[in-house]
């Protein structure tokens, strides 16, 4: 069925970069925003604009009953939930479709599968993914985790089956600290999400984060569109993203993206989806599959040439994939910086009134913002306030188009991640390529000694 109006239950960054595909491809946009973003520019730029409640997400954009009620009064015919908010949140998705209204993303059973970490590590061993060795299930007793935990060998790591962002993590050394981490990880979880249950991975001491980019028709038919390398984390939050990974080959790649196809069209998964694993020594770790468009989706889009967001509306309307894997073919190297309101040594946020703002331009320099001159960042919200992203034919002169970029980005009105990125990319180690998940955390603690000298 053609879809002619999507109702947007997002916000920032991410609602303008949907309703920029939706004018694209002829279809009207519904923003359903809370009274904090009446200025926002995707509301501006919206054919209609809803208010779904106050500033607090659970009030607005977690408010269920709400963006179905605005979805209903206007008469969109789909809904599109960007990432995080209620993007994965299965019963959601089921409303929405009780609704007869189209659900832009996975059947629900695989949003709810993949989000319980367990089920997800079982789902993926079946599908022939390869895990990160560990129990095979829950850990309830002391006794077994004493088991697993020496089988697995030490260091383990305990991890929430409910848990995300990266926090409920616990790693552990020695068995000597195996009760108390394990007793802590799970009242921990308790309060997180409502839920202890807990199990237990080989810790591994210094890996890549890999993530595949997936597309299935939920009839049976998938496709990757390569991967993307987010090892440059600050807890666990990713601060850089680069495709394809410098580390990553041409026979590597066709090799994982052949196993993440084979296991999605076995699922028959439907829309986009993110397979993360972790890699070292060559090898690939499973760790999570995200169901959902993720915030780095602009590096894959800039090295294949595939809009991403056009994919997903194709996709919910039932027209199946545009390509086959033989014709997706991947050109160049991309990085995507994220821009948050923060200061960029301490990272407390900084919300406040852009007074200036001039972004950069220039042969193949993206710039995903809803910021303007007079805009005042509400200080509700996520820190990231857009993103800059830049191509090259190569590694190397992407970095020297992302420095260039970097130069010419002005902020006025508030602290911004700028002048971080403007560090990084001229640091050597990150100019080679070389660095793992562990990288960025010990390259910020060392700038912060150099800046006590
Ligand atoms: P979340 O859903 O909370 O983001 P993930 O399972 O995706 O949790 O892990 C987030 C990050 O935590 C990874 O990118 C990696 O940096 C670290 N991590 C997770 N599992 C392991 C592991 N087994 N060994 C080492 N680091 C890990």
């Amino acid at each position: 069925m053609p879809i002619k109006k999507i109702l947007i239950a997002n916000r920032g960054e991410i609602a303008l970069r949907i309703h920029r595909a939706c004018h694209e491809m002829g279809i009207k946009t519904v923003a359903a925003h809370s009274t904090a973003d009446a200025d926002a520019m995707h509301v501006r730029l919206a054919d209609e604009a809803i208010c779904i409640g106050p500033p607090p997400a659970a009030d607005s954009y977690l408010n269920i009953p709400n963006i179905i009620s605005a979805a209903e009064l206007a008469h969109a015919d789909a809904i599109h939930p960007g990432y995080g908010f209620l993007s994965e949140n299965a019963q959601f998705a089921e409303i929405v479709e009780l609704h007869n209204i189209i659900w832009i993303g996975p059947k629900p059973e695989h949003i709810r599968t993949m989000g319980d970490k367990v089920e997800a590590k079982r789902t993926a061993a079946k599908l022939g993914l390869p895990l990160v060795p560990g129990s095979d299930g829950p850990v309830e007793e002391f006794a077994a985790a004493r088991i697993i935990a020496a089988e697995t060998g030490y260091p383990v790591i305990i991890k929430a089956a409910s848990g995300g962002g990266g926090r409920g993590m616990k790693v552990v050394r020695h068995e000597g600290e195996l009760e108390a981490q394990m007793m802590q990880a799970r009242s921990e979880a308790k309060n997180a999400f409502g839920d202890d249950t807990v199990y237990i991975e080989k810790y591994l001491d210094d890996p890549r984060h890999i993530e595949f980019q997936v597309f299935g028709d939920g009839q049976g038919n998938a496709i990757h569109l390569g991967e993307r390398d987010c090892s440059l984390q600050r807890r666990h939050q990713k601060v850089l993203e680069e495709a394809p990974s410098p580390v990553i080959t041409e026979e590597q790649r066709a090799r994982m993206g052949a196993i993440v196809v084979k296991a999605m069209a076995e699922m028959g998964y439907r829309g986009a989806g993110t397979i993360e694993f972790l890699y070292e020594n060559g090898e690939f770790y499973f760790i999570e599959m995200n169901t959902r468009l993720q915030v780095e989706h602009p590096v894959t889009e800039m090295i294949t040439g595939i809009d991403l967001v056009r994919e997903q509306i194709r996709i919910a309307s039932g027209e199946g994939l545009s390509c086959r894997q033989e014709q997706v073919q991947f050109r160049g190297h991309a990085i995507e910086c994220r821009i948050n309101a923060e200061d960029p040594q301490t990272f407390a946020p900084s919300p406040g009134l852009v007074k200036n703002y001039v972004a950069p331009g220039g042969m193949h320099v993206r710039v995903d913002s809803g910021l303007y001159a007079g805009y005042r960042v509400p200080p509700y919200y996520d820190s990231m306030i857009g993103k800059l992203i830049v191509y090259g034919t190569t590694r190397e002169r992407c970095i020297l188009r992302l420095r260039r970029a970097l130069e010419e980005f002005v902020v006025d009105g508030m602290k911004t991640t700028i002048p971080l990125h403007q560090k990084l990319v001229d640091d050597p180690e990150f100019r080679s390529g070389d660095y793992t998940i562990k990288w960025l955390e010990q390259w910020l603690a060392r700038a912060e000694v150099e800046q006590d000298v």
